[in-house]
């Protein structure tokens, strides 16, 4: 039996290489074997533009085509990191992008897809900054900047976002329940698989006196966390990663 596969998180760099070695592998064993893979957000732990790849992620880019090319189909979803990931890169790799939220038939269940962040609300300067960045204006005069500018922006962002993160609680940055409902609702779902807060973990609740579950995906850091999602269940799974 084939399985839908969901990931998120990898936060793949030039510092990890061990990660995209392990990541070029995984494509080729386990995903090459998949019905789909579903990558949602995070899966660079920066894109600067599709003009601006790092050397490092050529070969991440050549194993998704080789993945897309024999017939599996990979969607990709914007992370807080790499939400810049655009045309050039779904030409070059074959993937396809997917909008923050989404939702999948999953083997005849209905399905919403996110990254996470926006489901942290109580996190209202994160919210803030978030707006800005996703701001299309922003984006285009971001990308019109030289590359080593590009590169410079983005370090001074991620070091003032290390610097207010250290000051928040682990509860804020985590997701909030109501704006969890609230999106289940509005899409009709009693599904909901997600990334973003590196938590795995399998939430079983109930909403609107419903049996609902939400997904959190985690990261690729100490260990690979996949979704395997095949007709009969879903099961979440932490593999050793090298
Ligand atoms: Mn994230």
């Amino acid at each position: 039996m084939t399985d839908i596969l969901f990931i998120s998180d990898l936060h793949l760099s030039d510092e990890r290489p061990e990660i995209t070695a392990f990541f070029s592998h995984f494509l080729k064993r386990d995903a090459a074997r998949a019905q789909a893979l579903y990558i949602l957000g995070d899966l660079f732990e920066v894109w600067l533009g599709d003009d601006a790849v790092l050397p490092g992620y050529q070969p991440v880019l050549a194993g998704l085509r080789t993945l897309t090319d024999s017939g599996i189909p990979v969607y990709v979803m914007h992370g807080n990191r790499d939400f810049l990931i655009g045309d050039g890169f779904v030409q070059q790799t074959g993937c396809r992008l997917l909008a923050d939220p989404t939702v999948i038939d999953l083997h005849g269940k209905r399905t919403l897809l996110m990254h996470g962040d926006t489901l942290c609300t109580d996190d209202v300067e994160y919210q803030r900054f978030r707006s800005q960045v996703r701001d299309p204006a922003t984006q285009r005069q971001f990308l019109a900047l030289p590359i080593d500018e590009r590169i410079s922006v983005a370090r001074h962002y991620r070091s003032e976002s290390r610097e207010r993160n250290s000051y928040k609680t682990a509860e804020i940055m985590d997701v909030n329940q109501s704006a969890v409902s609230d999106i289940m609702r509005q899409h009709g779902v009693y599904r909901l698989i997600h990334g973003h807060t590196h938590r795995p973990a399998v939430h079983n609740f109930t909403l609107d006196q419903h049996a609902a579950q939400r997904i959190v995906l985690g990261d690729w850091y100490e260990q690979a966390s996949i979704l395997k999602c095949n007709s009969r269940e879903c099961r979440l799974a932490s593999i050793a990663n090298r």
